[in-house]
């Protein structure tokens, strides 16, 4: 491979990986506790189903936990908790979680919930969520989160996917010191579900939330009609812990499933070899429970090493725009896990805030969600660490669970290239391809796939196989599709281009473009919606949509306002407009599909290509003039 030299010992678990993949893995899994060997690391099912460490029995939650009071760490903190918006801190050990865990799993088995059954989480940034999840966990139920700045639709699409019979919530959520009525968007969305028998409350603000006392109860109220204890159930390797959803191809999210046992591995693994995570570390991941890495790495990937975690409530400039500096230097934060969208938010205050705080415990930054810009990546390698310590980028999507390409610091860190994603990680069978599958030489744009399973990857959606079948292994043959394009260069890095599909990223959140227009459509003067992504210098990309407006109903730009705050209202405050323009066409297919790519095209004013199937000409002539009229 190219001008890079891998170390002696990655070079060692690259190859060991791709001639021995169970033995590797297995070797990998048997640093975690199980209550009961495994028969198998890894069973073909009938392709492209895949099982792993199969007949193993441990518990996610257990080992997060119980492990660690075992093992001496009763008394280490396990999660520090900051609260910008409140102003409020908390210490919770160990040994206290574990004393919490038990109680709210008590208080879920009163309420009902079993092995199986799923207990949804739509909560701020607080201790008692984390509590929600390990105890679902540790009673075997399955977990699923839902980010609190989503809205009562996406709320609803999520509660009705996952079949939850409990819902923990809590009576508000802050942000940016405004009150947000969580409470009330839950019942919003519980109008349009049915399934779920019951709604915990977690109480903080000081109105009484509207409560229907037949089905809704506080946090308080629970944990009073808990009773004993609750070991945690040994699960069987496969089992899912959590179903998470994310946006598709479709108006309706995919419900991604994660297990006890491969997952765990993966999250563990990747935590060691590319953050370098291990038992001393204070570590500050920027993520929310509402995404993948807020379950993988504020709480997993440290706590299964007996690391302590930093879980923030609050934005990265709220109450002042040196808050996050602050917390790193009260907490002698060693490692961090950001987003592009949040260093550039930072960024725009300047250095003289980071560097007014002594910051020199940080040993190394993780940065992923999309590509690491170079002039992001630079300020906060150079002018904020001066050098001090690594900032890398590293890619993975919530269906992988955990890193899939980056550059495995704690094995050894390879030269940075900034705007790159770095390597293939140990394990993982990355390539980049064309559409039959066949490698690409370097410089070449293709598809990034993985060419085997890995214990992250998602073994099928919640309740639909056929549509796993679709989306991840037919596209390619014998590949697993990432619905990334990339390139790889003569060293073997991988730089990301852009999504292949329907999918934008809003501050590197997924929302499916289908999604959002089916929201638009719900506006009673809108006929027809088409959206793609545009270019934005904070979060990257935001939204830019077309709208066809009914017969009769005027153009107005106070409409335009109207239709964004009602697609804000369902969807939640995270889908950020660029742009909404109205046309009377949109261009499509003669066969009725709206021609996102073209869209795209007249969007950043670039070659259209070939559009021989479109139905009307004329539309791309209208889209161009209405964009003309509207610029960014
Ligand atoms: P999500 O599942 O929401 O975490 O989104 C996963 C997607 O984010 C990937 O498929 C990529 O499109 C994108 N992504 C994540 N990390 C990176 C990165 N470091 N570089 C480029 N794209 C990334």
């Amino acid at each position: 491979m190219g001008g890079i030299e891998f170390s002696d010992e990655l070079g060692r678990l690259i190859e060991r990986a791709s001639k021995d993949m169970e033995g590797f893995w297995g070797d990998v899994a048997r640093e975690l506790y199980w209550f009961q060997p495994w028969e198998r690391v890894f069973q073909r099912e009938k392709y492209p189903f895949f099982k792993w460490f199969v007949g193993g029995k441990t518990n996610i939650s257990y080992n997060c936990i119980d492990h660690n009071v075992l093992n001496g760490r009763k008394d280490k903190p396990a999660i520090l908790w900051e609260s910008a918006e409140r102003g409020e801190s908390k210490i919770l050990t160990y040994g206290q979680l574990l004393t919490e865990v038990k109680r709210f799993a008590s208080s879920l088995r009163a309420l009902g919930v079993k092995k199986g059954d799923r207990v949804t989480l739509y909560m701020p940034m607080v201790p008692e969520a984390a509590i929600g999840i390990f105890a679902t966990l540790r009673i075997g139920a399955i977990y699923s989160p839902v980010f609190a700045g989503f809205g009562y639709r996406a709320l609803a699409d999520r509660i009705e996917n996952a079949g939850s019979k409990v819902l923990l919530t809590s009576d508000v959520a802050y942000r940016r010191g405004t009150i947000i009525q969580l409470k009330s968007i839950a019942d919003k969305a519980l109008e349009l579900v049915d399934g779920v028998e019951k709604v915990v409350v977690l109480r903080r603000g000081s109105e009484e939330p509207p409560m229907r006392r037949d089905r809704d109860l506080y946090w308080e109220e629970a944990l009073e009609m808990g009773e004993g204890e609750h070991e945690a159930i040994p699960m069987e390797a496969n089992e899912p812990a959590f179903i998470l959803h994310t946006s598709g191809t479709t108006a309706k999210p995919k419900g991604t499933v994660h297990t006890h046992g491969g997952y765990q591995v993966h999250v563990y693994a990747m935590g060691k070899w590319v953050y370098g995570l291990n038992e001393s570390d204070i570590w500050f991941c920027l993520s929310d429970i509402g995404w993948i890495v807020g379950s993988s790495y504020v709480l997993f990937g440290p706590m299964l090493v007996g690391a302590t975690t930093v879980m923030y409530e609050g934005t990265p400039d709220y109450p002042s725009p040196d808050i996050l500096w602050k917390i790193v230097e009260k907490h002698k934060v060693t490692k961090m896990w950001v987003s592009p969208t949040l260093i550039r938010s930072l960024m725009k205050y300047g250095e003289d805030l980071p560097l007014k705080h002594d910051l020199r415990s940080i040993k190394f930054v993780a940065s992923a969600g999309e590509p690491l810009n170079p002039p992001a990546w630079e300020w906060l390698q150079k002018k904020v660490l001066k050098d001090r310590a690594p900032v890398v980028d590293h890619m993975w999507q919530t269906e992988t669970g955990g890193p899939i390409v980056g550059n495995p610091y704690g094995i050894s860190l390879l030269p940075i290239k900034p705007g790159s994603a770095t390597i293939p990680l140990p394990g993982i069978e990355g390539d980049v391809v064309d559409e039959r599958g066949e490698p690409l030489p370097p410089g070449i744009e293709g598809i990034f796939v993985c060419r085997k399973p890995f214990p992250g990857l998602i073994q099928t959606l919640w309740r639909d196989d056929k549509r796993y079948v679709e989306e991840y292994w037919s596209k390619i043959p014998n590949c697993y599709y990432t619905g990334d394009a990339a390139k790889r260069d003569e060293d073997g890095y991988v730089w990301f281009i852009a999504r292949t599909d329907e999918v934008i990223k809003i501050a590197g959140h997924r929302m499916g473009t289908i999604e959002i227009e089916s929201a638009i459509l719900t506006h009673p003067a809108v006929a027809e919606a088409a959206v793609t992504g545009m270019p934005d210098p904070l979060r990257k990309e935001v939204v830019c949509a077309f709208v066809v407006l009914k017969g009769g109903v005027e153009p107005k730009e106070e409409l335009k306002k109207e239709i964004i705050q009602t697609i804000r209202n369902i969807m939640g405050p995270i889908v950020v407009f660029g742009k909404l323009v109205f046309v009377t066409k949109i261009p499509k297919t003669r066969s009725g599909k709206i021609m996102r790519r073209i869209l795209k095209s007249l969007v950043m004013d670039k070659p259209l290509g070939d559009y021989s199937t479109i139905e009307d000409p004329t539309a791309i002539e209208e889209v161009r003039r209405a964009l003309g009229s509207n610029p960014p």
